[in-house]
């Protein structure tokens, strides 16, 4: 089976992104899965320490290895916005594959001294496992918004993050480039898109040779992922077209069965729901050369 860093490598090389998705239950779990084997492409599914206090770290984690020891699928799990080394060191025992170490909200330098020890700290429970660090400011949680925050003075510059790289050692970076958590309602109705930072993006690249995540996917312009993809974005992640979608198919399924009480039974609707969005989204970030590379 490769590793999560070969695959990255693989997407990379082909012009292509692995698709990240929030699950904090079964449900979506089926659906990102099932998603990924139709359009048969690697995946990332990812929990923050909310998810994981709901599914259980370590239950979720045997979950995940499970189905990916059985379906021989390249499926990865990444505890995902963990703020604290107690929290990081307990996913990486659980066998999490990577982990997003974030402590954006700190002053600079003291997230650079606190990640470099994470870093060092993870690496000797678990060598393999890949740790992601944070700068910038993208806003707070992946839920509906009312209003814009303003994200022009938390965006990374290709300085900070080179330093940032090469002080603390994370094999992947999460840069402020136009991204934002959650969405506004204008997104969810479809009249908005978010927009990125295309050349920001490529000289953050230039500057560090690190792969790259970009957060807050939700809502985002497809031509402007095609574009970030291309310049050097190596993992979206998506959360809120998820929960939007789960809520939707979740509505639906209790609608069309008023009298019924059998959970499998209309669960099914919310994983078709949110199995769409993972569907068109991974077929986005593949590209045509990484459907057809495949797995
Ligand atoms: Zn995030």
């Amino acid at each position: 089976m490769q590793s999560l860093r070969d695959v990255l490598k693989k997407a990379q090389d082909s012009g292509a992104a692995i698709g990240h998705f929030n699950i904090s239950d079964l449900v979506l779990l089926k659906a990102v899965f099932g998603a990924a084997q139709e359009v048969k492409v690697p995946v990332l599914v990812g929990l923050s320490e909310g998810e994981r206090e709901f599914a259980g770290t370590g239950p979720i984690a045997a979950y995940v290895q499970k189905l990916r020891e059985e379906s021989e699928f390249p499926i990865f799990l990444n505890a995902d916005h963990t703020h604290s080394l107690g929290k990081a060191l307990e996913a990486a025992k659980a066998g999490f594959d990577s982990i997003v170490f974030d402590l954006s909200a700190l002053p600079f330098d003291e997230n650079v001294r606190q990640t470099k020890q994470a870093v060092e700290a993870l690496k000797a429970i678990h060598p393999a496992m890949l740790v992601e660090g944070e700068i910038g400011d993208i806003g707070s949680g992946s839920e509906i918004h009312e209003t814009s925050p303003d994200l022009s003075r938390g965006l990374s510059t290709p300085e900070e993050a080179k330093q940032f790289v090469e002080s603390t050692g994370v094999d992947i970076l999460a840069p402020a480039v136009g991204n934002m958590h959650g969405m506004l309602r204008s997104m969810v109705r479809g009249e908005t898109k978010k927009r990125l930072e295309i050349e920001r993006i490529a000289r953050i690249k230039s500057a560090t040779g690190a792969f790259m995540t970009l957060h807050g996917g939700s809502g985002t312009d497809d031509e402007d992922l095609r574009r970030a993809i291309a310049a050097g974005i190596n993992i979206v992640h998506i959360n809120t077209e998820l929960r939007v979608a789960w809520r939707q198919g979740l509505e639906q399924g209790l609608a069309k069965h008023p009298d019924e009480v059998a959970p499998y039974k209309i669960l099914p609707a919310a994983v078709d729901g949110v199995k769409q969005v993972v569907s068109s989204r991974l077929r986005l970030f593949s590209g045509e050369r990484g459907v057809a590379r495949g797995i």
